[in-house]
C-alpha cells in the first residue's frame, strides 16, 4: 500500500523493536539510510538492529554505527519484530530476510521507479537519495538531528548525487545538505573517505580501461572484467564514471563477472532510460543509473547487455 509521509513517521513512531535493512550490494545511500534512520530511533529510545546481508564497503567504516551492522539476519532476530524497514531498494534485493521476517510488518521506503510495491507500506519518494527521504522523515517529526545521523545522511545523499551534481540534485537536496552541515556533517570528511582508494584499485582502473570498447557509433562505452580481475579488486565502485564522460557516449555500461557464471551490470546515462534496459534484464534502478544481475558468462553477458542497448537506442529513433 502507498503511504504518505505522515503515515511514514506515524508507523515508525508507533514501533518499539525495529529492523532496518537495505540493499544487498550495499552503496553509500544503502548504508548511509539505514544508519542514520537506526541511529535516530534509537536516539528516540527504540530498539533497533541493522541486518544488510552483504559485504560492506570498507571506505564507508569511518560512519559512526558501521560496526554494528549486522551482515546475517537469524530467526531469533525476528522474533519481537513491530516493523522491518527496508530501504533503498524493493523487498526483492534484500537477501533472506523476506523469509525471516515472513510475519512482520514491513515498511518499505525508497526512491527507484522499480520498485516492485510489494511491502506492506510503502513510501516512494522522487528523492535524489533514501537518505534524503529519512531527512524529510525527521524534519516531519520536528525531531533534532545528531552529528552522527547528520554524517551517515549525507553522505548517502552524497553518493547518489555524485557530491550534489546529477540531475536528481534539486534546490531541496541542497537544502537537505545544508541543514546536514548545520547539525555536524563534515563535507570533506566524507569526500575524502568516499573518494581515497588503495593503489591497486588505481591499477585496477587501468587494467579496466584496457577492456574500453566504443560501440553503436560512439554512443555506447563499455568496459567488461572477467573473473579473475574482478576477484582481484575490493572494490569497482566509481569505474564506470571513468567512461561515462566520454564526449558523445550516451549509454556507459560495466560488466564484471562476480563468479563464473554470474556478471553484474551497472550502466549509466546523460538522459536516455536505461532503467528500462535494466528491468528487461531482470534488475532496475533510475533513469540515468540503472543495473542488473546476468547469471550467464561474461561473453554473454557482454553481447546481451550491449544487443539489449543497441536495439533502445534504436527504437528510439
Ligand atoms: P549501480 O550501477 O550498482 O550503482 O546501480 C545503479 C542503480 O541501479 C542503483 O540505483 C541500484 O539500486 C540499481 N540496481 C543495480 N543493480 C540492480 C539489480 N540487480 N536489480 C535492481 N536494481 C539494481
Ligand atoms: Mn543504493
Ligand atoms: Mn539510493
Amino acid at each position: 500500500m502507498n503511504i504518505s509521509l505522515e503515515k511514514t513517521c506515524s508507523l515508525l513512531e508507533a514501533a518499539n523493536n525495529v529492523v532496518i535493512t537495505a540493499h544487498v550490494n550495499p552503496d553509500g545511500d544503502a548504508i548511509g539510510s539505514s544508519i542514520g534512520l537506526g541511529t535516530f530511533l534509537e536516539e528516540q529510545g527504540k530498539n533497533v538492529k541493522i541486518v544488510i546481508c552483504d559485504k560492506l564497503p570498507r571506505n564507508l567504516s569511518f560512519l559512526h554505527g558501521y560496526d554494528r551492522i549486522q551482515r546475517s539476519g537469524d530467526a531469533e532476530a525476528f522474533k519481537d519484530v513491530d516493523l522491518l524497514v527496508i530501504l533503498d531498494t524493493d523487498m526483492s534485493r534484500i537477501g533472506n530476510l523476506n523469509e525471516l521476517a515472513k510475519n512482520a510488518k514491513t515498511l518499505n521506503i525508497d526512491h527507484h521507479i522499480s520498485n516492485d510495491q510489494k511491502a506492506d507500506y510503502l513510501y516512494l519518494a522522487k528523492s535524489s537519495a533514501t537518505a534524503e527521504i529519512i531527512f524529510d522523515v525527521i524534519s516531519y517529526m520536528k525531531a533534532p538531528i545528531s552529528a552522527d545521523v547528520a554524517m551517515a545522511l549525507y553522505t548517502g545523499i552524497a553518493t547518489d548525487t555524485g557530491f550534489f551534481k546529477y540531475s536528481n540534485t534539486r534546490s531541496s537536496t541542497m537544502m537537505a545538505g545544508a541543514k546536514l552541515i548545520e547539525a555536524g556533517a563534515s563535507p570533506n570528511v566524507v569526500s575524502e573517505a568516499i573518494e581515497e582508494k588503495p593503489l591497486e584499485i588505481v591499477k585496477g582502473q587501468i587494467e579496466a580501461l584496457s577492456t574500453l570498447e566504443i560501440t553503436s557509433n560512439g554512443r555506447v562505452a563499455g568496459m567488461f572484467l572477467d573473473y579473475p580481475l574482478t576477484s582481484s579488486l575490493e572494490s569497482t565502485e566509481g569505474f564506470i564514471d571513468l567512461i561515462r564522460v566520454i564526449e558523445g557516449v550516451e549509454v556507459a555500461v560495466f560488466v564484471k563477472s562476480v563468479e563464473e557464471k554470474v556478471c553484474r551490470v551497472s550502466m549509466r546515462s546523460k538522459g536516455f532510460d536505461v532503467s528500462k534496459i535494466a528491468m528487461k534484464l531482470g534488475g532496475g534502478g533510475h533513469i540515468r543509473a540503472a543495473g542488473c544481475t546476468l547469471y550467464m558468462p561474461l561473453q554473454e553477458a557482454k553481447t546481451t547487455v550491449l544487443k539489449e542497448i543497441s536495439d533502445a537506442l534504436e527504437s528510439a529513433k
